[in-house]
């Protein structure tokens, strides 16, 4: 983008409305000069922040002025705006050449497409939203369940924001009396002050800690869950699927081995999204394509969050991790009221013992993603970040030398910094802005 570098506020534009057919479609524009491009479209400029129907108007060459829609507009003055520039908000009508000849007036007028997530890297770099909370948004626009849509709104409202916020403070805090005691060591500086220091320090890497050990709930949340169905052939680990997902995604079939790869579906399960694995069958093989599936099915079970052992005789399936759920298929062909090893007992075929499993498996879907104390850590990114604080913290506190001791606190510190985006994230920018949608 070399306009960019020497013009950061150009004003670009982009649907921010879906593509297909629709009534309404809405272009957003943003940057210096936004208010002109609107007023020769428009004719006057609109009152800020007031829905305010108007014909747009644009003459390309020395022909008269032609009417391209006729548009509800909204005008944001900035910094009073989603990025914080001048912005205003078109409500086309949604056909194709209305948007075409919308979008060749402005791109006339001065404005350029928007790049992927631009607008809300300008909110960032204008001050608007921080780097968590822009991930949040993203996360917003992305989420598909309630249990998804409440963990980003909080991010997004700045929740866990907050959090990073009060610890950098305090970290910044305790940093300026460590630099303290580093430039007066001859003065008589209260002892309490180094006391006091440390066991700050102890705190906060008690509570980052404390914050990544919650088992990945939140990352599991945010990306949805993987369950893999394994068992040997025949059992029914695709009958099973295809009534999970209510529609033929598998084939079944009597045959053994029919089931090459593994096939995925994405259901939801307890308000989490779960992408369920039929995996082939385990089982020793001669065949090359069905050996590389059950290749692929031993590395699903060890990505699994959960993994779901199917047999249908006495015998569950061998080397399943110990949190595994068993289900003992086809009762119908051998009614019984035990079940071997603690199994669910179901049989696919009258679906008997179905809802009861559909429960247990929304339960381990809850459970995996349930919200401890505070907001929850949603992003690798996050995690990585908070993990390479917490270490320079422990190694401040195993230091005894004051100078070092000051090091390491700030690079404590700059990791956090990084984290919101208050320092240093340049090299990060494009890809946490590249993940949004045009128009976002
Ligand atoms: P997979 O190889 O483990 O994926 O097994 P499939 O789902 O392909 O099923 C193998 C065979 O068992 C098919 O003929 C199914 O119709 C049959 N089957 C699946 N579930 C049941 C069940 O609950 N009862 C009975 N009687 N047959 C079943």
């Amino acid at each position: 983008m070399p306009s960019e570098r020497t013009q950061p506020d150009a004003p670009i534009f982009a649907l921010a409305s879906g593509a297909g057919r629709a009534a309404i479609a809405v272009m957003r524009l943003t940057g210096a000069g936004c208010g002109e491009i609107l007023r020769h479209l428009c004719g006057t400029l609109p009152t800020p922040r007031r829905a305010t129907l108007s014909g747009l108007r644009h003459a390309s060459g020395d022909a008269a002025p032609i009417l391209l829609d006729r548009a509800l507009v909204l005008w944001f003055p900035g910094p009073n705006s989603y990025t914080g520039e001048d912005s205003a908000e078109l409500h086309l009508h949604a056909g194709p050449a209305v948007i075409t000849a919308v979008a060749d007036a402005l791109v006339a007028l001065g404005a350029r497409p928007a790049e992927p997530g631009e607008f809300t890297r300008r909110a960032f770099m204008n001050g608007r939203l921080d780097l968590i909370e822009a991930e949040g948004i993203a996360d917003l626009i992305d989420a598909e369940t309630e249990a998804q849509r409440r963990q980003a709104l909080e991010q997004a409202d700045g929740t866990l924001s907050r959090l990073y916020d009060e610890w950098a403070t305090r970290l910044r805090t305790t940093l300026a009396h460590q630099e303290a005691l580093i430039d007066f060591p001859d003065e008589d500086l209260p002892p309490e002050i180094e006391q006091a220091l440390l066991n700050e320090l102890r705190a906060l890497t008690h509570e980052m800690r404390a914050h990544l050990d919650d088992g990945g709930r939140g990352e599991r949340l945010r990306r949805g869950l993987l369950f893999a169905i394994v068992g040997v052939p025949n059992v029914g680990k695709s009958s099973l699927l295809n009534a999970l997902a209510d529609r033929d995604v598998a084939i079944v079939s009597p045959r053994a081995g029919t089931t090459r790869d593994a096939i995925e579906v994405r259901v939801v399960l307890g308000d989490v999204p779960v992408t369920l694995i039929d995996t082939a069958g385990l089982r020793e093989t001669e065949d090359e394509i069905e050996a590389e599936g059950v290749r692929r099915a031993l590395f699903h079970v060890k990505q699994a969050d959960c993994v779901i052992g199917m047999f249908d005789g006495d015998t569950p399936p061998a080397d399943l991790p110990a949190n595994a759920i068993l289900v003992r298929n086809k009762i119908d062909l051998t009614p019984t009221t035990k079940s071997p090893h603690g199994a669910i007992a179901i049989s696919v075929h009258d679906g008997t013992g179905l809802a009861q499993l559909t429960e247990i498996l929304a339960n381990r879907a809850r459970a995996l993603t349930a919200a401890q104390a505070g907001p929850p850590l949603t992003r690798a990114r996050h995690r990585a970040a908070i993990e390479e604080s917490a270490s320079h913290l422990a190694a401040a506190l195993d230091m005894h030398w004051p100078e070092m001791r000051g090091e390491d606190m700030r690079l404590a510190m700059r990791a956090l910094g990084r984290l919101t985006g208050a320092v240093g994230v340049e090299d990060l920018l494009d890809t946490v802005f590249g993940q949004f949608c045009i128009g976002k």
